[in-house]
């Protein structure tokens, strides 16, 4: 049987226990899948490249790309020493406005936040709990508290602090929480990418990391060809040899245009193996969990089906677009049940 490539990506990784809001937005792995994962692949004939042999050599089959986005510190300290030992390439595709920024890049601050609410409650977060913009957000929510905001699915206040802020705002909130003792940050800033050693490539992944679906043509345009210079003098290597990753995997006709001309490739998350029919601007990359590789690599055409099935879902199953479309609603008939 012919292997078709594959690229997949990662994003968290845990040893024992995942983050609540990690496995709801399907960003948590465990570091054992990940082992299982390699060992599978290579048991069945896939060989693990770098991304010139992945753009030079897709076409002929067998071969896989692993890719980490956001750059979580549980890449370095968990992910990172697997790896290394196995001697498998990685590329980390990274947000390029948060490396200089004191916190996480939304949403990921606020998964923090709401993986941790015991934290709340202690002093130490009064900064947050009471800032203007937090007490605004929950306001125009609807919901009594913050507590009762952040106990709803977590696209309901995922939805509610981006609709309610400004991106300088959601930073702001950022760096209060990436200061909190018991919070803190989870992805790496620029020092710790550039202490990083190993087979590493990096790509990009926006400035913001807002969803490209959300933002005007001329945003967009910002949002690749400033993340391309970051990631360009980070790596030392010209845009026009790096990858870059949609946030969120929402990628639009203008976003794919600009994204070719810029960049050597790009990748969505629309979970299935490369065909022939795909472009280097939007090719396809499965998420790191197990049903998603059963479906992808086993062959047949009823995993063929089911994988294009779960391509559309996951696309609408992740954090931010998924709410786009189904947050707002949800909150509108909530408000509407309570003014009846
Ligand atoms: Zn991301």
């Amino acid at each position: 049987m012919r292997l078709p490539s594959l690229a997949l990506a990662a994003h968290d990784i845990y040893r024992s226990s995942p983050s609540h809001s990690g496995v709801e937005a399907n960003i948590s792995v465990a570091a054992d899948v990940l082992v299982e994962t390699i060992g599978t692949l290579r048991g069945m004939g896939y060989r693990f490249v770098n991304f010139g042999e992945f753009m030079a050599e897709h076409r002929g089959g067998a071969v896989v790309l692993l890719t980490f986005d956001d750059g979580y510190r549980s890449f370095r300290d968990c992910a990172l020493p697997l790896l290394t030992a196995q001697g498998i390439p990685t590329v980390i595709t990274l947000v390029s406005g948060a490396l200089r920024c004191p916190g996480d890049p939304f949403p990921l601050w606020l998964h923090t936040v709401r993986d941790h609410p015991g934290a709340l409650e202690q002093a130490a977060c009064a900064p947050f709990v009471s800032h203007p913009h937090v007490r605004r957000v929950v306001a125009a929510s609807g919901f009594p508290s913050l507590r009762d905001l952040l106990a709803q699915p977590l696209g309901v206040p995922s939805e509610a602090f981006r609709t309610s802020l400004t991106h300088n705002q959601l930073e702001e909130l950022a760096e209060i929480v990436a200061g909190i003792p018991d919070l803190g940050r989870v992805t790496m800033t620029e020092a710790d990418i550039k202490g990083l050693s190993g087979l590493i490539e990096f790509g990009a992944q926006s400035v913001t990391h807002r969803s490209f679906a959300l933002l005007t043509n001329r945003e967009i345009e910002l949002e690749v060809t400033n993340s391309a210079a970051s990631i360009s003098e980070l790596s030392g290597k010209p845009a026009g040899s790096l990858p870059f990753v949609y946030p969120y995997g929402a990628v639009t006709t203008y976003a794919e245009r600009v994204v070719r001309s810029v960049f050597r490739a790009g990748f969505t998350c629309h979970s299935r193996p490369l065909t022939a029919l795909d472009h280097a601007s939007s090719f396809p990359r499965i998420n790191l969990d197990g049903e998603a590789i059963r479906n992808a690599t086993s062959g047949g055409a009823v995993a063929d089906l089911l994988s294009l099935a779960r391509e559309k879902l996951k696309l609408h199953a992740r954090t931010g677009p998924a709410w786009v479309v189904l947050g707002p609603i949800r909150n509108a008939v909530r408000r509407l049940g309570r003014s009846v």
